[in-house]
């Protein structure tokens, strides 16, 4: 038995890295897939990719940013409208915002990051969570960081966001639980995605891969994530195996946010 099968899934930021990492997972899982992201020649190859791989997968596409509150609606009704029902959420879409200390911090980017992490997080909660409600049933993974955990230098904007998604996450486990709706996080460590190789860039322009391999001996695994590693423990806390996991922020790091 597939751990999906037929599960109505959708996931933000799907485009590429963590997200289309779980869409892949979810999809050789037996999922129905809604996958939403503002990078529309993202989205379109996300899903050429994913009808290659899994011919029998069926998957739309829906191109919202999930900042915009109108635009989260639209995503969640047109989803319902094709699958009638919503029972897994992937809420992962994030940036990282230029990195500089907080005093420093240019407004604008900071209040992209909370628009993104932080509002964006929350307006999908705001509108699957009643779906759920009416059926009963749900799973939601919202995507915290290391950042939600602990400090990380020149990020004030993204560890904010990210502590709030952890937040959030609580909040949600502790009003809806009672409605058979279950709500997790995920807190990855450094993994390679375009997000994190940009971050590379910023801190070394002239050579990023130096940069990679200094951040992972910080590692106690001596190496950075893989996305397929992060994509497994979503489909766990998205399927019936994680039942009884309720309001937590599960590190995904390699040990990293043991350290001190
Ligand atoms: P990524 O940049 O590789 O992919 C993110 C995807 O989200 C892109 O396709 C992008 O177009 C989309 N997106 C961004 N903003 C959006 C918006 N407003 N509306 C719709 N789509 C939007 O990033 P990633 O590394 O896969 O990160 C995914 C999530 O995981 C983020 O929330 C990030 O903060 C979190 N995270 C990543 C890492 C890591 O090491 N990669 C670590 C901790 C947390």
């Amino acid at each position: 038995m597939k751990k999906l099968e037929n599960k109505v899934i959708v996931i933000t930021g799907a485009g590429m890295g963590l997200g289309l990492a779980a869409a892949k997972e979810a999809a050789k899982n037996g999922a129905l897939l809604s996958l939403v992201d503002y990078n529309e020649k993202a989205l379109n190859e996300a899903k050429q990719g994913l009808s290659e791989e899994y011919p029998e997968a069926k998957v739309i596409t829906i191109a919202a940013d999930v900042s915009k509150e109108a635009e989260v609606k639209k995503y969640v009704d047109e989803t319902v409208k094709a699958f009638g029902r919503i029972d897994g959420f992937y809420n992962n879409a994030g940036i990282e915002g230029k990195q500089a200390l907080m005093a420093d911090y240019d407004l604008e980017v900071f209040r992209k990051v909370i628009d993104i992490n932080l509002m964006g997080v929350f307006y999908g909660m705001r509108y699957i969570i009643p779906i759920m409600q009416q059926q009963q049933y749900g799973r939601i993974v919202n995507v915290a960081s290391v950042g939600g955990i602990r400090g990380v230098m020149n990020q004030t904007p993204y560890v904010a966001s990210k502590h709030a998604v952890s937040g959030m996450t609580k909040n949600a486990a502790l009003e809806y639980g009672k409605h058979g709706i279950i709500t997790n996080a995920i807190a990855p460590g450094a993994i390679l995605t375009p997000m994190v190789a940009e971050a590379f860039r910023q801190v070394n322009p002239d050579d990023p891969k130096k940069a990679e391999s200094e951040y992972a001996q910080f590692n106690p695994t001596k190496r950075l994530g893989l996305p397929e590693e992060v994509a497994r423990v979503v489909i766990f806390l998205l399927s019936e195996d994680s039942s009884y996991v309720n309001g937590q922020t599960i590190a995904v790091d390699g040990g990293q946010s043991n350290a001190y």
